[in-house]
């Protein structure tokens, strides 16, 4: 071989062993580097990188009233987070925003994404953003939904409001919620809380250790959307619900309860005083949230399920029913003379007219609600048969609206129920007959008790949403027996002598019946009035309330009037005619 060319290949293979060598050499370097040089760094980044699991709330479902108007619905709301990471730094961080807020914040440990501080004002999110991120606290800002009610108090008592769940609660729930989940607590938002709260789903994000996001969406294929809640559209009649609430007198309590008189869906429910149920969905409310709690007026109770009344002489038609199907009367027979009191025993029982009606027949006697009349009709008449009638009405009994467990079932006292207490003796049922006594009902019951006068005996199941749950017929009455109680009933109204003139509403015939029950130690009656229109095929029935309100004629009869005109407006608007038309004047000789 030739020497030169050996020599090249000795010059190339040192080269190439040079080059080996260097090569080696950097590998080792950086083989050394790596593993000795930067290995806690790689440990902490990936210890400190790490992937969270985000809930992704559901939209809840509205609340719509009949044509559409909103009740309840979502605003977007800011809540302050802290990302958890050891008890020193969490605590840090706390402190730093109570500072930077001025404000106490409520904090526990147990999620790693704990809600600080919820639906805070843009200043407090300007704070947290620009000046404590910027510092370096892992706190975050959500947007997350908040309930609103943009009608206030106009129907608290039926829509209610949410809360934060308690633990109790959570643990009763058959869906999993979180600590600090907003639960319907009250209201159709309890009630039908499963079907408006959807289901939440899940995204997840990458963050560091200070809580920032290094990857937004690092699953995309391991992402739920949410499923939005149901909206509820209810059978409640807003237009009619402020016709009840502008008729009501702003200064006293009670209640105001329209069903439709066919199916028992609820056009209308007002319990007065009321309350504005956003104060208990908001952060920033705490104290009108206790004083509404403490209020001794009770804002919160819904008195048209809650509240028990004696329903004073409104309940006469329940004798009325029985004294005709037990033959006692029949429309034009007559009692001896109401003379304006009866003696019954020891106990003298006195008419609401202290002169006396005269003679009277079934018809005047409702038109102007004779104690006497009644009471002589009671004494033929026996408690065990008024009681039974009571039964048939569905007084005692809850009446199974869906706003349940809110609904109390009133007190229908039979002879054992007295002789418990303070023993048995007729007055009892002089008493009971005219609704005082014992007796005890719920404005909705009474709402159910003038539907029924006014459908010929139908027994209707209120209700707020749904289709309709069936009606119970109230057996064992003839319909000659219903139309002569509405007979009377429509001279409450349109008599000379009745008591309800002023629930009249032009062009609409209706009938209806007062009542004015003491309560005592109360110095003022409770005023009453039920209602139903129109008179010839009932539509819409009515029961009002007024606590202290006087006369049930005076003070209850215009309120009861102006919700019927509230539901009939729309078709006295396009029949002129039919406003023009003079008050119904039927006469006996109709029977
Ligand atoms: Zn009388």
């Amino acid at each position: 071989m030739d020497p030169e060319i050996l020599e090249d290949w000795g010059r190339r293979l040192r080269g190439l062993l040079v080059a080996v060598g260097l090569l080696f050499a950097i590998l080792f370097l950086r083989l050394f580097h790596l593993q000795i040089t930067t290995a806690a760094d790689y440990a902490k980044e990936s210890e400190d990188n790490r992937i969270e699991h985000r809930r992704v709330k559901a939209p809840r479902g509205l609340i719509l009233d009949r044509d559409g108007e909103v009740l309840a619905r979502n605003r977007a709301s800011y809540s302050i987070s802290l990302i958890r990471s050891n008890k020193e730094d969490d605590a840090r961080s706390v402190a730093a925003l109570e500072e930077a807020i001025g404000e106490p914040v409520r904090y526990h440990r147990r999620n790693s994404n704990i809600r600080l501080k919820r639906d805070v004002d843009f200043e407090t999110v300007a704070i947290v953003e620009e000046k404590l991120r910027g510092d370096g606290y892992p706190l975050h800002v959500d947007i997350e939904p908040q309930r609103d009610y943009p009608h206030g108090d106009l129907a608290a008592h039926i829509v209610g409001y949410m809360g934060e769940l308690q633990e109790d609660e959570a643990a009763a729930a058959r869906v999993r919620y979180q600590p600090g989940d907003y639960v319907g607590k009250t209201g159709l938002e309890k009630v039908y809380e499963d079907r408006l709260r959807g289901i939440d789903g899940v995204r997840y994000v990458e963050t560091d250790a200070r809580g920032r996001i290094k990857n937004e969406r690092p699953f995309p294929d391991r992402e739920r959307a949410p499923l939005p809640g149901h909206d509820l559209r209810l059978t409640l009649d807003l237009d009619i619900q402020r016709a009840a609430a502008r008729a009501m007198p702003d200064s006293l309590a009670g209640s105001v309860v329209a069903l439709d008189a066919r199916t028992g869906a609820v056009l209308a429910m007002l319990s007065q005083p009321s309350f504005d149920p956003n104060v208990f969905v908001s952060y920033r409310e705490q104290d009108q949230r206790r004083q509404l709690i403490q209020d001794g007026h009770r804002p919160l109770l819904n008195r048209a399920i809650s509240g028990e009344y004696p329903p004073g002489s409104t309940l006469k038609l329940v004798a009325a029913v029985a004294a005709l199907e037990a033959g006692i009367t029949d429309t034009l027979s007559t009692f001896a003379a109401c003379a304006g009191s009866l003696q019954v025993g020891d106990v003298v029982f006195r008419c609401n007219n202290r002169s006396g009606h005269g003679e009277l027949n079934l018809l005047d006697a409702t038109a102007s609600s004779c104690n006497i009349y009644f009471n002589h009709l009671a004494l033929i008449l026996g408690m065990e048969t008024w009681y039974e009638y009571g039964q048939r009405f569905g007084f005692g009994i809850p009446t199974g609206v869906d706003l349940d467990p809110e609904e109390r079932a009133g007190t229908l006292p039979d002879r054992q129920y007295h002789i418990e207490r303070d023993g048995w003796v007729t007055g009892h049922l002089m008493n009971l007959v005219i609704g005082q006594g014992y007796m005890l009902v719920t404005p909705l019951q009474v709402a159910r008790y003038a539907a029924a006068l006014g459908n010929g005996g139908i027994l209707v199941t209120p209700h707020f949403y749904g289709n309709a749950p069936p009606t119970q017929k109230i057996e064992g009455v003839t319909p000659e027996t219903w139309h002569i109680v509405k007979l009377g009933m429509h001279r409450v109204v349109y008599g000379d002598n009745g008591t309800g003139k002023r629930a009249r509403v032009a062009g609409i015939d209706l009938a209806g019946k007062s009542g004015t029950a003491q309560k005592p130690p109360r110095l003022n009656d409770d005023a009453w009035f039920i209602a139903f229109a129109p008179f010839d095929d009932p539509e819409i029935a009515v029961a009002v309330v007024v606590e202290d309100g006087g006369g049930g004629g005076a003070t209850a009869a215009p309120i009861a009037g102006a919700v019927i005109e509230a539901y009939l407006a729309d078709r006295l608007r396009r029949n002129p005619e039919m406003a023009a038309t003079n008050d119904s004047t039927l006469s006996e000789s109709e029977l």
